[in-house]
């Protein structure tokens, strides 16, 4: 008989008061007895309409239907079976408008909570299994994947599981892109990644970092290097600025910047030498989970006052709920109906505030959501001494400047199908957000299963 409560099993996590302090993980993650509780509610439905809201199609209900009977290893491998990185996606995936959404529970009331289950298991598979992954014998192929974000590594896992020689270079000093880079520690704790290259290293791969293909090597040198196909999984690592007067004054990030510096740089550490602004009044244009990080980071940099400046509606937020709660009850003043119009600086070109305007919404434009329309003398000022730019970023230009035969559409991004992740250049593979623009983690990991297959059968069609 299912557990028919028609709420989630709530997750513990840290009060809002004490969390805005510290870069310790949010979210504490289900104990095995809530786990259980949880997966009771799955009613196991035949057509499996879950799982049609997967990119990867992790197999949903039989790995929630072995969480039920306590069978948390097999569980933990049932998902294996489609994910690699199941303790990532389980922490980041945008699950209430993928799995989540289509879960016959949510129709009366919350849905299963798939992506905690998701994280639970992987969890206790990390801290409970003792299998180690094993090289498998080499088929004598060599190939490089370049960018070591979850597009990469997933390319880079698949492939190596097939024999084949792979090698993975990337640009920065450590592996793993946006998710050791970008999405914070109180998200996404950085040993979780660390452990899932880790695996990778004992399948085999081999990581070159510091390593900018490009300026190190082309991507047509690498194949004089014997590599017999490339996958490019760069990522969309560009930042677009906000494109108002004053903006190149002190104390304006990108938020890629800004991110960097305390994730990937660990400015937030008491002992980290790299520098970082400890601004107390701190604005983040942007409304997604790049400018929910952002904010929630400025927070806990010691900001006493952080707002949240979006041109659009609270309803048209395009970054995750859980991500928009996090921030509000933390103390994030979310601004609504507002568009920058001017970065205001002293004498000394350090920022004293930003200037804005009021919208309001009008018809929906080509993104198919309601185009906002400035209000008519409604300008204001935000008196602030830091200004953090998150409205976009796109693909880096070396890639395609330094790659001859290589495709690219107007925004920058490689032209591959979505397929098999073929491009216009023989033997060159691309996906994730090199292709698509800035998308999200899941997606870049089909992107990279299907490109590794695809790669599979290139090689061996080429040497048949
Ligand atoms: C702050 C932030 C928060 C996010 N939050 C979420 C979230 O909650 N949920 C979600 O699903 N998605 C989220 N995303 C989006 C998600 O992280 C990306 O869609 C995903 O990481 C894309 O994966 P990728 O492998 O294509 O690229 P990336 O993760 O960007 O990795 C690309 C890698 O390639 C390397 N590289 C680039 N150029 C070169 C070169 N020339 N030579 C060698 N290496 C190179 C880069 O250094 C990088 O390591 C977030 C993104 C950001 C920035």
């Amino acid at each position: 008989m299912p557990n028919m409560n028609p709420k989630k099993c709530p997750m513990p996590e840290q009060a809002p008061d004490v969390r805005n302090k510290n870069f310790e993980e949010v979210t504490l993650g289900y104990t095995a007895e809530m786990a259980v509780e949880e997966a009771q509610r799955c009613l196991n439905c035949k057509n499996k309409p879950c799982m049609t809201g997967c990119p990867v199609q992790v197999k949903i209900p039989e790995f929630i239907a072995l969480v039920a009977e306590g069978k948390f290893l097999e569980a933990a491998a049932k998902i294996k079976e489609t994910s690699a990185l199941p303790a990532v996606c389980g922490r980041v995936c945008p699950q209430e408008s993928q799995c989540e959404c289509h879960c016959v529970r949510g129709i009366k009331g919350e849905p299963v909570a798939i992506g905690r289950l998701e994280r639970f298991v992987a969890d206790y598979a990390r801290e409970n299994s003792t299998e180690k992954a094993v090289k498998p014998e080499s088929n004598g192929h060599k190939v490089a994947i370049v960018g070591a974000g979850p597009a990469g590594l997933t390319c880079a896992g698949d492939l190596a599981r097939l024999g084949y020689e792979v090698t993975v270079f990337e640009a920065l000093h450590t592996a793993g892109g946006v998710l050791m880079y970008g999405i914070p520690e109180f998200r996404l704790p950085k040993a979780i990644v660390q452990k899932e290259i880790d695996t990778l290293k004992d399948l085999g791969v081999e990581f070159i970092l510091n390593f900018v293909v490009g300026r190190s090597e082309t991507i047509d040198e690498l194949f004089g290097d014997g590599f017999e196909a490339i996958f490019v999984g760069s990522g969309a690592g560009l930042p677009t600025f906000i494109g108002v007067p004053g903006e190149n004054a002190n104390g304006v990030y990108s938020a890629n910047e800004y991110l960097t510096r305390i994730n990937l740089m660990k400015a937030y550490k008491e002992n980290s030498d790299t520098p970082i602004y400890h601004a107390k009044k701190v604005a983040v244009v942007g409304g997604g989970n790049v400018a929910m990080d952002a904010a929630r980071c400025a927070k806990r940099m010691g900001a006493d006052e952080v707002y949240i400046v979006y041109r659009r509606s609270e309803k048209e937020l395009p970054a995750r709920l859980e991500e928009i709660h996090h921030a509000k009850e933390e103390g994030v003043v979310f601004k609504f109906l507002t568009a920058p119009l001017e970065v205001l600086s002293d004498e000394n070109f350090n920022v004293t505030g930003l200037k804005c305007q009021q919208m309001e919404l009008g018809e929906p434009d080509a993104s198919g959501r309601r185009r906002p329309i400035p209000v008519e003398g409604s300008e204001f000022v935000i008196d602030l001494d830091c200004v953090i730019a998150a409205i976009g970023t796109s693909p880096n230009p070396l890639i395609r400047h330094t790659t001859p035969g290589l495709e690219t559409n107007r925004k920058g991004c490689i032209v591959a199908d979505d397929e098999h992740g073929i491009t216009s250049k023989d033997g060159v593979f691309a996906g994730g957000d090199a292709v698509t623009g800035a998308a999200t983690v899941i997606l870049a990991m089909g992107a990279g299963k299907r490109a590794a297959a695809a790669m599979d059968e290139y090689i061996k069609n080429k040497n048949k």
